[in-house]
């Protein structure tokens, strides 16, 4: 992608009514747009970002065995009063036809899923079984805030799973925590564990994936030097005090919540009255864990947790592009046009060996101008061509997390990043 082709273009300033770094960055660097209050566009190099993500969920659940599916966002107000859920929960939008019907935005989808699955599910053959949807999801929150880490819009993967016995069902929910902190750390996110209540399902088990952040808005206790930490709100233990498990100590911080996993028990399946044969011919009602991990939620998170005060830091798997190609042009015409013809070559050689490569090809702004957009955007790889890098013998190379740059050939460079 070349930056004068790109639709969406980076701003110079942040914006002013930025809430939060993610809010901040994600905005100026236009990977995302508002279009109201928690309500946002994905931009192309947003859009990139989000689908890598997706891809790495995708990747890590498929090997689980979970089958994908798209369930639909406008949904029968029927299914919610089955459940009690349509007056209980306070976030669903309700939608009203010009018919004297209405409707709910799913805000989740137990209410399709568990007649969904019910319907396929005739005889203990048939589980366990494991569906799972990258789906945008509707809550009427009452304050939409910090950018995209709490939203009225928001991506969601979801995950359902289906069992004849409770054993088989924490089976299942140990390998996907497992598979949890896989994605969470292929996306750059060091993701705690966090025994929690079981929200408006009857709690059998529950755990957040929680990220230590000041924009979280959860109170978590964590060990400094360990995985253990605790919702403030169940904590048996308090900052200060030592960690049951290492022996540092506890701190008091903040936390967003990336992911929710469920033991939901029979709570929907009995109501929706779905039920299978077991070995013996007798009718029975399958256990169902619900897992949840928030897309959007999560590239805000990914921000919030790798950035710097130039921009963001984009860890290698979900960055939009693996390179950032910046010409410098010179005063001099003849040194410009030579530098644009040897970077349009190396641009089209990265792009044929199949490298990720964004090159600011602009004429008309400053050094210090691509510097700071280079920085803002965030791309692992920074390669700088200037008359000054040719005369020293090739190109600038530079990671974004680095201080330091180093000069190679220009032969060199396909080699190099190939190798990173
Ligand atoms: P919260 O406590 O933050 O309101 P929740 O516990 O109600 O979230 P869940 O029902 O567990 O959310 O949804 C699963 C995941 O979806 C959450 O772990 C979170 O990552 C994401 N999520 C929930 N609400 C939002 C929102 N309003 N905007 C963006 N992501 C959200
Ligand atoms: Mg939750």
């Amino acid at each position: 992608m070349k930056y004068t082709q790109l639709l969406s273009k980076p701003s110079k300033a942040a914006p002013h009514e930025a809430d939060s770094i993610n809010a901040k960055f994600l905005v100026q660097g236009a990977f995302v747009r508002q279009e109201m209050a928690g309500v946002y566009s994905w931009l192309p190099l947003g859009l990139r970002v989000l689908n890598k993500v997706q891809e790495i969920i995708r990747e890590e659940l498929n090997a689980l065995g979970a089958q994908e599916i798209l369930m639909p966002a406008l949904q029968p107000k029927e299914n919610w009063e089955t459940t009690g859920r349509w007056d209980s929960v306070d976030v669903l939008f309700k939608v009203p036809s010009q018919t004297d019907r209405e409707y709910a935005l799913g805000p989740t989808h137990e209410e399709i899923v568990t007649p969904l699955v019910g319907s396929f599910v005739h005889s203990y053959k048939d589980l366990p079984t494991a569906v799972y949807q990258i789906q945008t999801k509707y809550r009427d929150e009452l304050r939409a805030k910090s950018g995209v880490l709490r939203g009225r819009e928001f991506g969601m993967k979801d995950l359902y799973s289906f069992h004849a016995s409770q054993e088989d069902l924490e089976r299942f929910y140990e390998l996907v925590k497992q598979a949890y902190l896989r994605i969470f750390k292929r996306c750059g996110l060091d993701a705690k564990i966090v025994e929690a209540s079981g929200g408006s399902f009857t709690k059998k088990f529950s755990h957040e994936f929680q990220v230590i952040s000041p924009a979280g808005e959860d109170n978590i206790i964590a060990c400094s030097k360990c995985t253990f930490a605790q919702n403030s709100e169940i904590a048996t233990y308090q900052a200060d005090q030592a960690c049951p498990l290492c022996g540092a100590q506890l701190q008091a911080v903040k936390g967003i919540e990336i992911g929710n996993i469920f033991d939901l028990g029979t709570k929907f399946t009995s109501v929706f009255k779905v039920g299978y044969t077991d070995e013996q011919g007798e009718r029975q009602t399958p256990l169902m864990a619900c897992f949840g991990i928030g897309t959007t939620r999560l590239v805000g998170a990914i921000v919030e947790s790798n950035h710097d005060d130039k921009g963001i830091i984009w860890p290698e798997e979900v960055a939009p592009y693996q390179i950032h190609l910046v010409t410098i042009q010179s005063k001099d015409v003849d040194a410009t046009e030579q530098i644009m013809s040897t970077v349009s070559s190396l641009y089209d050689e990265m792009v044929e060996a199949g490298l990720q490569v964004f090159w600011d090809d602009r004429t008309d702004a400053s050094a210090g101008e691509k510097l700071a957009t280079s920085d803002l955007l965030g791309l692992p790889v920074r390669i700088l061509v200037s008359q000054k890098s040719l005369e020293q013998g090739g190109v600038e190379i530079k990671q974004r997390n680095a201080d330091e740059a180093e000069i190679i050939p220009i032969l060199d460079v396909i080699e190099r990043l190939k190798e990173d």
